[in-house]
């Protein structure tokens, strides 16, 4: 079993210079207003996740393995975690440096309570050309039945559902958790009915678990309105035991469902977009394909990520973070926040999946050699 070395030197913000090594950069420079932030591969900050809890009533066997994730685990305190203002209050200077779109992620953010009440906060925020940001969650769906309409009514834009099989016995296997396929079809029903629509279902494939599921899931969610899309299983953390030859590329994925339900490639938007989107022939709708490992996309991405506790990660596969909270609870004011958080983007280099395509895999820039953070504490 892997060891598990979580974040344990970047817990204490007290240990260290407030905002990491890059935020001390003196000779950074933010953009004239109105213009993009750009980082050092001139990719513009769009869009920013925000983890909401490192817990998960799931323990799918990819991202939050049973046997290391068991009761003797130690999840952040709740002090640790920035409250809603403090999310709100970064939110908006992410929005002030050109964020358009947020994405409540954990863990399940469904299980962060009154979360609702973070999602109506930040409806509140707006861009500097005052538009409302997009705003949306993704969820494993075993509580979304119950919270689609109060999501919506705070202000959710819209929601994605993660769901790896129909079958129980498949889907049992990859989720490990005594909620069932019915429970996540539940809530997506809730989800379309309460307005939280177009509704997007993310599978993870793994070749040899749940692959004979790609089939009957592109069936079940034909012609539905929902945007089903297929996710190349990653080597994200460092306690799943990731393996290239469970890793399906998508292309086979389309080979796949194309032999029953024939389709073409729709236009992609190269910057930003990680799915490759793909219509059925017969006007049934559309799926989507992520291909994190076969095809990097990389030179796309406009994603930065905030950690439960506030630390900031340009990468999924970042070791440390740059430790917001430590600015955030200390005497910076929002313009010294929004000039941090410009130098540590505008210092941006990583690129790691296109390492890993090209077999020099190595962890971001940021890195000291710690181990990789956890899918499930930075969100997907
Ligand atoms: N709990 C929520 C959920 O499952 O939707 C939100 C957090 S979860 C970490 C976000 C997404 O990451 C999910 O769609 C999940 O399937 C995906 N994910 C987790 N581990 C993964 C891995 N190793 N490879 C690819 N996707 C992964
Ligand atoms: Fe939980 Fe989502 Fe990770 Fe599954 S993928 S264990 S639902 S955080
Ligand atoms: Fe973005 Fe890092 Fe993924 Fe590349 S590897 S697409 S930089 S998150």
């Amino acid at each position: 079993m892997p060891k598990v070395i979580f974040l344990t030197d970047a817990r204490d913000a007290s240990a260290r210079p407030a905002g990491g090594a890059a935020a001390e950069r003196p000779d950074a420079v933010l953009p004239a207003p109105g213009q993009p932030l750009r980082d050092t591969r001139a990719r513009p900050l769009r869009d920013l996740r925000i983890s909401v809890t490192d817990r998960c009533n799931f323990r799918c066997t990819y991202c939050m393995p049973r046997d290391v994730f068991d009761k003797n685990y130690t999840f952040l305190p709740h002090g640790h975690l920035l409250s809603f203002e403090e999310i709100t209050r970064t939110a908006a200077v992410f929005a002030r440096l050109g964020v358009e779109k947020i994405r409540l992620t954990g863990g399940e953010p469904l299980l962060r309570r009154h979360i609702e009440t973070l999602i109506a906060m930040l409806a509140e925020l707006r861009t500097p050309a005052g538009k409302p940001l997009d705003l949306t969650l993704t969820t494993n769906g075993s509580l979304l039945a119950r919270k689609a309409t109060a999501l919506k009514a705070a202000g959710l834009t819209r929601v994605t559902v993660s769901m790896d099989a129909l079958d129980p016995d498949v889907f049992a296997r990859m989720s490990d958790t005594g909620f069932t396929p019915d429970d996540v079809l539940r809530g997506i029903d809730a989800a379309a009915a309460a307005g939280l629509a177009p509704v997007k279902v993310n599978m993870v494939v793994r070749r040899g678990l749940n692959d004979q599921e790609i089939v009957p899931m592109a069936r079940r969610f034909r012609g539905t309105g929902h945007i089903l899309r297929f996710i190349e299983y990653m080597d994200v953390g460092s306690t799943n035991g990731w393996n290239m030859t469970e890793v399906l590329p998508s292309a086979d994925v389309l080979a796949r469902i194309g032999t029953h339900y024939p389709l073409h490639a729709l236009d992609a938007d190269p910057m930003g977009r990680v799915a490759e989107r793909w219509a059925y022939n017969d006007g049934a709708g559309e799926i989507g394909v992520i291909s994190s490992v076969t095809q990097a996309f990389c030179g796309g991405c406009t994603r930065a990520r905030l950690s439960p506790e506030g630390r900031l990660f340009l990468c999924l596969f970042g070791t440390q973070g740059h430790d917001l909270r430590a600015l955030i609870r200390g005497s910076a004011d929002d313009d010294a926040l929004t000039r941090a958080i410009g130098r540590i983007w505008s210092a941006r280099g990583d690129s790691y999946s296109e390492h890993r395509a090209l077999g020099a895999a190595k962890p971001a820039p940021q890195g000291d050699g710690a181990a990789r953070v956890e899918m499930s504490y930075i969100g997907g």
